[in-house]
């Protein structure tokens, strides 16, 4: 990579149902950004990661119906990063600064106005790519989904989807360390052992398991008291059947619904269960929390562990910024272990 070559990723056009292909997204060679080109308050940012997450799908629609607004075709793609600081207008920000923030653009390098952005420090323990992984949205996600939401408490059983993934990895160790009976849900046997070596009690293989139903009546013997769901479909509906009276559910996310059409769309069947057990269903999104107490609560407690070696976290790295459109992709097959993140470039890369 030169100083003056600037890779783009940009959305060809919007993909409002469907599985999207490599073909939605166009890899284009462009003109770097120069630090004369900056205006006052504008800093210049190097990428070092950026994070693949599955809510960038919701912004390919192209709807006006979401949380998020929806990416313009021909714009490049935005999401969380981390990166360094090679240029700075604005004198909150220096040269060589770690940044992060949720407004980074897939390029190698880009101009911002900095609004949203932090700095961060890179060292004692924390490397940059944390600020996407163990300290960055996903964990944030499952604290707030846990503990915000479902009000957990010591010898009751949580079940956990997509439990080896960004969210899910985390949520198996909060809940652990609350004294929950935990129970995860996994996609191939290399995720289950993970999620057994994270400290989990059970996890289940959820696509080689025939009795889905019966293989979670044997892993919970007790019930589930918590349905941590990120996935939605037909896992929700046998969750929903092995749901305690008074359960809650935190709805984090429905990923297995993110590419269905009208027509592959999955109904839910038990609904009914909510009204007999009386079931609280609580949606939540992550950004709402970030002002909250929670957030300093998050930081505090997940540093500290992480820093102590009580907590770990599984980052699955994709090399290169020209395969950030697979490597997003990939999340919705399942072929992501862990939380997926895209290197573009080294902190100590010449500038
Ligand atoms: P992730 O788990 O790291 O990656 C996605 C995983 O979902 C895949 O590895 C796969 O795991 C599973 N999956 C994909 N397609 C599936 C399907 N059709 N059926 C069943 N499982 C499928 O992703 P993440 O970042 O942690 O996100 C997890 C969920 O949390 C998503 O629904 C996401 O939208 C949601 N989320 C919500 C918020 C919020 O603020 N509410 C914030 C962040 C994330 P397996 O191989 O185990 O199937």
């Amino acid at each position: 990579m030169t100083a003056n070559s600037n890779i783009s990723i940009k959305l060809v056009r919007n993909v409002p149902s469907g599985t999207p292909t490599i073909d939605d997204f166009q890899v284009e060679t462009v003109d770097a950004p120069t630090k004369e080109s900056l205006k006052d308050n504008q800093i210049l940012v190097r990428n070092l990661y950026l994070s693949c997450d599955p809510f960038l799908r919701g912004r390919m629609t192209g709807s006006r119906n979401s949380y998020v607004a929806s990416f313009e075709p021909g714009n490049p793609i935005e999401g969380f990063g981390v990166g360094i600081v090679e240029a700075s207008a604005n004198p909150d920000f220096s040269e060589g600064d770690i940044v992060t923030g949720n407004r980074f653009l897939w390029e190698t390098r880009f101009v911002t106005n900095s609004l949203g952005f932090v700095k961060v420090s890179s060292g004692s323990g924390i490397s940059a790519g944390s600020y996407l992984g163990v300290l960055g949205m996903p964990s944030f996600t499952a604290y707030v989904g846990l503990i915000s939401i479902s009000n957990p408490k010591a010898g009751e059983t949580v079940l956990v989807s997509a439990a080896s993934g960004a969210v899910g990895q985390m949520v198996v160790q909060l809940a652990k360390a609350r004294g929950l009976h935990v129970v995860g849900l996994a996609g191939s046997d290399d995720k289950v052992d993970f999620v057994k070596s994270i400290g989990a009690d059970a996890v289940i293989n959820y696509k080689t398991t025939i009795d889905l139903d019966a293989a979670i009546k044997q892993a919970a013997p007790n019930g589930i008291d918590i349905y941590f769901e990120n996935v939605g479909g037909e896992l929700f509906d046998i969750a929903l059947k092995n749901m305690n009276t008074f359960g809650r559910i935190a709805g984090c996310g429905m990923i297995s619904q993110y590419n269905a059409t009208p027509e592959t769309a999955y109904y839910i069947k038990n609904i009914m269960e909510i009204v007999i057990k009386r079931i609280t269903i609580s949606g939540f999104v992550v950004s709402d929390y970030y002002t909250k107490p929670d957030y300093k609560n998050f930081i505090q407690e997940v540093s500290t562990k992480f820093k102590e070696g009580e907590i770990t976290y599984k980052l699955d790295e994709v090399v290169g910024l020209e395969n950030a459109p697979q490597a997003l992709l990939d999340l919705f097959e399942g072929k992501n272990f862990g939380k997926r993140v895209v290197k573009v470039s080294d902190i100590s890369d010449k500038q």
